[in-house]
């Protein structure tokens, strides 16, 4: 009897115990989809981002652990750089890196990086040179400065409305953060290269992600850039492909919402 009525004990405790986890995880989702909301997703992104998260919850919050953990050590690394969020003119990156006399291929001197994104490059770099792919960094760091003249010669060529589709106001561009980086022609005709082919299915791998996909242009601002991939961090990419559709765009927005949010909680 005595052994009996333990036993039942046990079965109980195990099942409040279950119950008791399975509900804290639906809050910890139910939160989570709050934030998606306020972060401003489109109504099909939210419902296939609620998809994935219900179905993966523990991968979910396990990404996200490192995603902030990241973050805070690097504060620049996730942060949003579109039309509707400028960094500011005078943000320069302590840690920009030369990729002159690396083994990372170049198609001028002069081009810089920060650190993490250089790590990256290199390993992506030596990954497909062993796969016979040579990728080609054609632009990297460009400073506020450089952003301005650049956005200012495309005004002078194509007119207001067409540079701001192909180019970044001064403040708005992913270069100026030092993590970006344009690879090869920088046309569309590089999404047809070995290079284009090899980024489109490794980038995510060494934390690169593509910052302007193919018919996204209403969403990210911009017209596709096949060549253009910003440096995430491989937790970061990992979440975007798996929760977020494979749009950057939509990761960030998420990212920043939620970092918000814990911002003004105070820490206990
Ligand atoms: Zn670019």
């Amino acid at each position: 009897m005595m052994k009996r009525a333990f036993q039942t004990s046990f079965m109980i405790t195990i099942v409040l115990f279950g119950v008791s986890c399975e509900s804290a995880t639906e809050s910890k989702i139910r939160h989570i989809q709050g934030i998606a909301q306020g972060a401003g997703l489109g109504a099909q992104a939210l419902a296939s981002f609620s998809a994935s998260l219900k179905a993966k919850p523990e991968r979910f919050f396990e990404l996200l652990d490192k995603i902030l953990a990241q973050a805070e050590a690097d504060p620049w690394l996730l942060v949003r750089a579109d039309k509707a969020r400028a960094i500011p003119a005078d943000y320069e990156p302590k840690d920009l890196v030369s990729l002159d006399g690396t083994s990372v291929v170049v198609s001028r001197p002069g081009h810089r990086v920060r650190l993490p994104a250089y790590q990256a490059l290199a390993a992506a770099a030596a990954a497909a040179k062993a796969e016979g792919v040579t990728l080609l960094v054609s632009s990297a760091y460009r400073s506020y400065a450089y952003q301005e003249s650049l956005f200012a010669r495309n005004v002078a060529e194509l007119g207001r409305q067409e540079a701001e589709r192909v180019s970044a106001r001064p403040g708005t561009s992913q270069h100026q953060l030092g993590t970006a980086v344009d690879f090869g022609s920088i046309t569309d005709a590089f999404a047809g290269t070995a290079a284009g082919r090899w980024m489109g299915a490794n980038a995510g791998r060494f934390g690169f992600s593509l910052s302007y996909p193919q018919g996204y242009e209403a969403l990210t601002g911009y017209v596709w850039e096949s060549w253009h991939y910003r440096y995430i961090g491989i937790e970061a990419s990992a979440m975007q492909n798996e929760y977020f559709g494979g749009l950057q765009y939509n990761l960030l927005l998420f990212l920043d919402a939620y970092r918000a949010t814990i911002a003004v909680t105070p820490k206990k």
